[in-house]
């Protein structure tokens, strides 16, 4: 499936056990996996995310103790890494309805690690949710693939680089500059609609790029006001008012 079913997918609270997460850069894939893993953990009403809840609000600011991510400590992940996740998966959640564990580079599991991980996709416990993010998908079995859902990620732009109105919105919002996000907007409003999510998602990207630039308080609001943007985009509020609502929530 492409990023747009997965998110409508999580929207409706159609959460899998396992996911895996390939395409894109690695940036959009852990940000991809972030996202499944709050939409698990999501305790409020309506899409998940919902944005607001207690769980959603320590997910976005990856202090959610049911949200592990699990980073490989050589050249690839062993044997013994995936015993221990094996054995915490079982572990009832502390906080959430689900735990999530997010492997990185889940594509450097060697066959053995692979295999210690088949048990636990044919017989998962029902609270965990695994996200394997993966740059090669085919160096996974196929037993593995095969009890997972895959999510595609669209290719990364050269080199971090954004579209020009995606870079200007971005800038104008960073800076606070009204006559900079008023250019900006003019930009936005030639998109066409099903331009938007894609747009609002390379925004996002940009925002995440730039994250060493901004006080992190205001790359949550910007990243929360995002979502919020989403939200609107799929109930086909106009680029305008997107825009707007940007500015104000993003205000300093
Ligand atoms: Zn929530």
């Amino acid at each position: 499936m492409d990023l747009s079913e997965l998110k409508k997918r999580l929207a409706g609270r159609r959460i899998f056990h396992a996911y895996i997460v390939t395409g894109g850069g690695a940036a959009s894939r852990l940000e991809t996996g972030r996202l499944i893993a709050a939409a698990a953990v999501c305790s409020g009403t309506g899409q998940a995310p919902c944005g607001v809840c207690r769980d959603c609000v320590k997910a976005r600011k990856g202090v959610h103790p049911d949200i592990q991510t699990v980073e490989k400590t050589g050249r690839e992940h062993t044997v013994d890494t995936m015993r221990d996740v094996r054995s915490r998966a079982v572990i009832v959640p502390n906080e959430a309805a689900r735990s999530v564990f997010i492997l990185a580079d889940a594509d450097d599991m060697n066959p053995q690690a692979q295999n210690a991980m088949l048990k636990v996709f044919e017989e998962p416990p029902p609270h965990a949710v695994f996200v394997l993010l993966a740059a090669n998908p085919m160096r996974l079995l196929e037993t593995v693939r095969s009890r997972c859902e895959t999510a595609t990620l669209p290719p990364e732009t050269a080199a971090g680089t954004l579209s020009a109105p995606a870079e200007e919105l971005l800038r104008a919002l960073i800076s606070g500059d009204r006559i900079g996000l008023v250019r900006a907007v003019g930009a936005v409003d030639k998109l066409g609609r099903n331009e938007l999510p894609g747009f609002l998602d390379e925004v996002r990207l940009g925002a995440l790029r730039d994250a060493g630039r901004l006080p992190g308080e205001r790359l949550e609001k910007l990243l929360q006001a995002l979502d919020q943007a989403d939200k609107m985009a799929a109930v086909n509020v106009s680029a305008v008012h997107i825009a707007t609502m940007l500015l104000a929530e993003t205000a300093q």
